[in-house]
């Protein structure tokens, strides 16, 4: 594989995809061009569409060992357009990075996939196993229309998945020095007091919801400081407190309602219901008059990855001299649905420091040689 052809055309399908305004879930065409570079290379593709998203499923082989590679064509918005030094839908190299919006995540890792394949099918028309390509274009905003019904299908149709490499963006500094197999989950909560409207100056700390809202909030952050349960590899449970409404629009009256948003990052060694009736007992003690209402939006993971691991490691070490660690920070991935599925899942892709943000930008190196990461995981599975 040459260096300079691998760079032009990892750089040509991230720049044609940055071109297109995908904003979650609307997919405006990305898939297609995915789809049309995987059809002519032999792949049987399966649409998925559910509401407004596109999804799709492509497939090379149908023996086992199966891996999949999964992405996601579609991006957050630009933010403020002014504050980016180039248009973030006309993709710009400067100073060796290329800028635009889902250039890392993950429009780059998204195009290392398909050319790393593209080359594997060339020297290698005639594979063990089986190569899958999942694609969603709904996982930047609500994931209901996404990779779960991707699963679904998969399930239906009886297809096994051994391993999966996510494209998430999950190096930190330098390109592969850490990788993921794992998320907290992630529960919110809306607790409502009702209360009696009082006068200021007639009214004592006990009637004031405020008050008792601010001691709960304090309960709850010892209760979560002492449950420990961390490990090596996920972080520890947090909860922030996201909002605090109250019904009061007078300076002289104490509010009748308050209303608390929480959100609690919990790790695979918690149960939710453990969570729910530690808080739910704490309330019950202020003998309030309230209510409660629990939204789970995504469980907590780990994948198991015995051989997986070793094979990204190797691939990584081999092209970056360098060897990865396991932190599983951050929000939630689609990698919460695969795993329902029991394959090993690792996530792996470029440096996340502009994700998200104005400016985002990927090194193109870093594109080359994820390509040539990618390729080395193919072989050393498929071969
Ligand atoms: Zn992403």
């Amino acid at each position: 594989m040459n260096n300079i052809s691998i760079l032009n055309s990892v750089l040509l399908l991230t720049k044609k995809l940055i071109r297109i305004k995908s904003i979650s879930p609307i997919d405006n065409g990305c898939q297609d061009i995915l789809i049309d570079r995987l059809n002519k290379l032999g792949f049987v593709i399966q649409l998925v569409p559910s509401k407004s998203a596109s999804n799709f499923i492509a497939r090379h082989g149908i023996k086992e060992p199966t891996l999949a590679f999964l992405g996601h064509t579609d991006i957050v918005g630009p933010g403020n357009i002014c504050n980016w030094y180039f248009n973030p839908f006309n993709p710009t190299i400067y100073n060796g990075m290329l800028y635009g919006r889902g250039s890392v995540d993950m429009k780059g890792s998204l195009s290392a996939m398909i050319i790393a394949t593209e080359y594997f099918l060339k020297y290698h028309p005639r594979h063990f196993g089986t190569l899958l390509f999942l694609v969603t274009s709904d996982e930047e905003a609500n994931a209901t229309d996404g990779t779960i019904k991707i699963v679904n299908k998969l399930t239906s149709i009886k297809q096994k998945i051994n391993y999966c490499i996510i494209g998430e963006p999950s190096s930190i500094y330098k390109l592969g020095d850490n990788i993921k197999n794992g998320r907290r989950g992630s529960l919110s909560c809306n607790l409502t007091i009702y209360s009696r409207q009082k006068h200021v100056a007639y009214s004592s700390i006990l009637d004031n919801p405020i008050y008792q809202v601010m001691n709960i909030i304090n309960q709850i952050s010892e209760i979560i400081k002492n449950l420990n349960l961390s490990s090596v590899m996920i972080p520890p449970t947090t909860f922030q407190v996201i909002n605090i409404i109250t019904d009061n629009s007078y300076i002289n009256t104490t509010p009748k309602k308050i209303t608390i948003q929480l959100n609690f990052r919990f790790n695979y060694k918690l149960k939710i219901s453990f969570i729910k009736k530690k808080i739910e007992f704490l309330i019950n003690k202020y003998n309030l008059h309230y209510q409660i209402n629990w939204i789970l939006s995504s469980n907590a993971f780990i994948s198991y990855t015995g051989e997986l691991l070793n094979i990204v490691k190797d691939a990584i070490n081999f092209y970056q001299g360098i060897n990865p660690s396991i932190n599983n920070n951050g929000g939630t991935s689609d990698g919460r649905f695969i795993n329902e599925l029991g394959a090993q899942i690792i996530e792996l892709g470029l440096v996340n420091k502009t994700i998200h943000q104005e400016n985002e930008c990927v090194s193109i190196t870093d594109l080359q040689q994820l390509v040539k990461i990618y390729y080395r995981i193919m072989k050393n599975i498929l071969t």
